[in-house]
């Protein structure tokens, strides 16, 4: 075992597929996670569909972690649902600013997810652990690295506990965030956001719009594979483990995988990195 690791899913839109997941959770519980997150509002989810995972995560005994946006709210909305994540249980939370579905316009009394960290410290002290987002390959909505950089100071410095990266592919672009970051006096630690490569399609059409660089040599190995999907995924492990290798030999504090609610890839990657 060795190096703490944590896991995301996102919430199932279907029965079947909330069946499947609870089967995947209970495969990727073998490797013991620090903390198992659910995602909210990507992709269209909704508050309902995340808290019902995050029940069933802490009826099985783990840790669940509630992603949380802001974007759009009320500061009553908030503190409303606050205080149903305290009544269930929830300890940990990843508070993000989030993102509007094309088509509505802002409003809302939060600005940045800075906003909604400095807002839940105040509302509720110490009762939630708060995990925040990083971009090692800056967000695509960043004025400049050096303004989004500073952002990041400044939520972590509203009282993040720690912080999770978009995923990346470049071990050197999240080594020198972390110096950057450093450097503006963050002390929390950065967590690597681990993305296996398992399809090209999905990953490439994906990564634009997130902040997440594919490298040229990787894109055009995928796109070389065309629909051999065995090929990509020997290539996809093949990378991904190297990236993970070279950032335990960095002396990351932690892992974080995305999952994309599969249990194969991530279980795969912990064997081959002795973590599982
Ligand atoms: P912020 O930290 O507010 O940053 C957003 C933008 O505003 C950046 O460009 C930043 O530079 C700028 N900014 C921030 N603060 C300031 C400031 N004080 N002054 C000026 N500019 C500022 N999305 C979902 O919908 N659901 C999820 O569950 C989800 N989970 C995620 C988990 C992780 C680990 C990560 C990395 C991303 C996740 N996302 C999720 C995506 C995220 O919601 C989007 O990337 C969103 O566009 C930004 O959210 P944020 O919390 O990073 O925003």
């Amino acid at each position: 075992m060795g190096l703490p690791l944590s896991i995301e899913f996102f919430p199932p839109k279907t029965p079947e597929g909330a069946e499947k997941l609870r089967a995947v959770r209970q495969k990727l519980y073998a490797l013991q996670p620090e903390f198992c997150s659910v995602t909210y509002g990507a992709g269209g989810s909704t508050q309902e569909g995340t808290f019902a995972t995050v029940r069933e995560i802490l009826a099985e005994g783990q840790v669940a972690a509630s992603h949380f946006s802001c974007i759009g709210a009320t500061k009553a909305s908030v503190r409303e649902q606050l205080a149903q994540l305290k009544a269930m249980g929830v300890k940990r939370l990843v508070a993000l600013r989030g993102d509007l579905p094309s088509g509505y316009g802002a409003g809302g009394e939060f600005l940045h997810a800075s906003d909604l960290v400095a807002f839940i410290r105040a509302e509720t002290g110490n009762d939630f652990a708060i995990e925040v987002a990083a971009y090692p390959e800056i967000h695509p909505q960043a004025k400049s690295p050096e303004a989004d950089l500073k952002a990041f100071a400044i939520k972590a410095k509203a009282g993040a506990d720690s912080a999770i990266t978009q995923y990346f592919y470049s071990a050197d672009a999240y080594f020198r965030f972390v110096d950057d970051a450093r450097r503006l006096g963050v002390e929390i630690p950065i967590v690597p956001g681990i993305m296996p490569i398992t399809s090209s399609t999905q990953l490439l059409r994906f990564s634009d719009a997130c902040g997440a660089e594919i490298p040229r040599w990787i894109r055009l190995r995928l796109q070389g594979y065309g629909d051999d999907v065995e090929s990509i995924k020997a290539f996809g492990l093949d990378v991904v483990t190297e990236l993970c290798q070279r950032l335990i030999q960095g002396g990351v504090p932690s892992l974080h995988f995305y999952t994309m609610n599969q249990s194969v890839p991530t279980l795969e990657l912990a064997r081959r990195l002795g973590l599982g």
